[in-house]
This record gives structure tokens, C-alpha cells and sequence, in this order.
């Protein structure tokens, strides 16, 4: 028998690098197809018990700085399964937002308040050329052996993807114990050796340390261009090493292997990123947008129904559920592109 979380909505929009224009894709569209099947993935990291006990640990240390929050009289249990099951139900908006400049930086979160629990109004950008050379590297391995390289750079951008959902939702989470309002805690800086130290909180790499064991940073191969996906590395307190592509398949399989494993060796030392030394602009928060904010805004009580959706992009009446999980064709997705359709649920 289906239940709930078998099936789930996605809104995905494409917006141009003015900041003005959006586009609300259709399932079909390659943009989403690529970006749901990372989805997906995230979807399972996040009902994983590694991430629970991780989400736990945050909302303890939140919790003594806020003692009087809404949480209050909530156990760390309730305040996680609240939450997961919450951005489970309704994943936050996701932008492929071609305003990035900087090939680096994979994606953001716009910490913005909240007005009631609904993720809807909380936005994860993806760097839209990132987005944009994952879609041409599943076209390149379309036909070709896993073992092709073609086929790996495509399988490294799906978990270059997934990771930064995943990172980004360590950023929703204070949003969502602040009610948008507050700043992450002091305690929450990352222990990261060499050039990755940081002195500024981050809860995603928090997040991302307490599950993964450490944050996951994509060091440029001199033996490619700018649109490659990068080698995955680990960075921890102790220093940086590569993750092998047999982890990152598995974990692409749902098949989480925590910690991840490092190399005693990291492709370049200090670790060289894409387009390290570009600025660090980011694309502004697009539900600050009239036009996004009114559709977030008038959907309270079925955010599901986006007949309205029509002045955005007529083939988008409405944004029904497709199927999710393990089992799905988003799963198969992950190793199949251009190989696999997006299964919607159909509706009585
Ligand atoms: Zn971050």
C-alpha cells in the first residue's frame, strides 16, 4: 500500500540571472528531472537515523540559547519529527537561479521569517549553471558505461546537488526553530583544518560534520574545465581527503555509509576549488519577488493547488504528486539518465 511519503510535490523554478524572471518547470523539464532525482535522495538522507540524532543535537544547543521559544514544552523528538516530517510533506521551494557567479558556490538559503510552519515559504537556490552543466553531463552520459567518465561526472553532480540540499536544510532548520528571526549559535562554527577554517557559525556544515563527518568541498581536476563537477573531498578538523566513487554511489543508491571514508590525499594541497577566487556574490532572495511571494502567499491552506500558476507558465496548471523513494523512478534516475520518465500519482 502507497502512504504519503511514497509520493510528493515539488515546485521548481528556473530564474534568469536579472533576478526578475521566473519560470516554473514542468516535471519533464531536464532542469527538474535532474534536480528531483538529487531531491529524492535528499528526501531518504533526511529520514536516516544519523540525521535525526544530527538535527537533535542543533535543536539542543538552540534550545539553551532560546529557552522560551515556541519549542518550549516540546521534547528534541517532536521538535525533529516536526520538522522533518513537515519539509517531507512539502519540500522547500528549490530555484535553479542562474544569478550565481561563482561556480563554487553550489547553493544558498535566504533565512527569512516565518509565518506559520510552512516550508513553502522558504527557498533553497541552486546555482543555475551548476544545474545547467549537471543537465549537459547527463546528456553526455546518456548511452555510456557506468565507467565512463561521462557517466561519473554526471552521477558527482547528482551528489554534488543532493549534498547541498542537505546542507542547505541545516540552514532551514534555524529558520525554523527562529521563526526566521534569530542567528545560528555561537557554538555551531565548524572545526575545519588549513584554508577551510572558519570563524563565522554555519549550520550546514554542522549538519553536514555530524552526518557526513565532515563538509563536503569539490576540488577543481586541472585536467578539465570549469564545467566539471569536481573531485568530492571530506574536510574535517584533522585535514582534507578524497570520498571514492563507490561512496558517492552508494550513497546515490540510498545505501548511507556514515561517516564517510577519506583519502590519506586530496587532489590538490591546499585543495584548489572552481572558481575559488571569484567573488562571493549571491542571488537575492527571490520570495522577496512580488510575483513569488503573492503564490506563496495565496495558497495557505492547500499549497497544492496552483491553478494560478498560469501567468507564471501556462503548461503548469497544476504541479500534481510523483512517486519518491528507493523504489522509484527518481531513484533509478541516479544511474539512468535520460532513461527513466517522472512517474506522477494519479489523483481520484
Ligand atoms: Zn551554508
Amino acid at each position: 500500500m502507497a502512504s504519503a511519503s511514497d509520493s510528493a510535490v515539488f515546485l521548481i523554478v528556473h530564474r534568469e540571472k536579472n533576478g526578475h524572471q521566473f519560470r516554473v518547470f514542468s516535471y519533464e523539464d531536464e532542469e527538474a528531472k535532474y534536480i528531483m532525482v538529487a531531491t529524492n535522495i535528499c528526501r531518504q538522507l533526511l529520514k536516516h537515523g544519523q540525521s535525526r540524532q544530527a538535527f537533535k543535537e542543533i535543536a539542543e544547543v538552540y534550545k539553551e540559547h532560546h529557552p522560551n521559544g515556541w519549542f518550549k514544552k516540546w521534547t528534541l523528538d517532536e521538535i525533529v519529527n516536526k520538522f522533518i516530517n513537515l519539509i517531507l510533506d512539502t519540500f522547500p521551494w528549490i530555484f535553479s537561479d542562474h544569478g550565481f557567479r561563482n561556480p563554487n558556490i553550489s547553493g544558498c538559503h535566504w533565512r527569512r521569517k516565518y509565518d506559520g510552519f510552512h516550508s513553502r515559504k522558504q527557498a533553497i537556490l541552486l546555482n543555475g549553471s551548476r544545474v545547467s552543466d549537471m543537465c549537459a553531463a547527463a546528456k553526455n552520459a546518456k548511452g555510456t558505461n557506468p565507467n565512463s567518465k561521462e557517466h561519473k561526472y554526471y552521477r558527482l553532480f547528482v551528489f554534488l546537488i543532493a549534498t547541498t540540499l542537505f546542507h542547505e536544510l541545516g540552514h532551514i532548520f534555524i529558520t525554523f526553530l527562529s521563526l526566521g528571526d534569530a542567528d545560528t549559535p555561537p557554538e555551531h562554527v565548524p572545526e575545519l583544518a588549513g584554508i577551510h577554517a572558519r570563524t563565522e557559525p554555519e549550520s550546514g556544515n554542522i549538519l553536514e560534520g555530524k552526518v557526513f563527518g565532515g563538509s563536503v568541498v569539490h576540488g577543481r581536476d586541472p585536467k578539465s574545465d570549469d564545467t566539471q563537477p569536481g573531485v568530492p573531498h571530506l574536510v574535517d578538523k584533522d585535514g582534507v581527503g578524497e570520498i571514492s566513487q563507490q561512496m558517492v554511489d552508494g550513497f546515490l543508491r540510498c545505501d548511507f555509509q556514515f561517516p564517510f571514508q577519506k583519502s590519506d590525499h586530496a587532489i590538490s594541497d591546499p585543495l584548489e576549488v572552481i572558481g575559488g577566487f571569484w567573488d562571493e556574490f549571491l542571488p537575492s532572495d527571490p520570495l522577496n519577488h512580488p510575483s513569488m511571494r503573492e503564490l506563496a502567499e495565496e495558497f495557505p491552506e492547500n499549497p497544492f493547488d496552483f491553478t494560478q500558476l498560469d501567468d507564471l507558465e501556462p503548461s503548469v496548471r497544476v504541479l500534481p504528486k510523483v512517486q519518491v523513494g528507493p523504489g522509484s523512478a527518481l531513484a533509478r534516475g541516479a544511474f539512468k539518465p535520460n532513461d527513466f520518465r517522472i512517474e506522477v500519482v494519479k489523483t481520484k
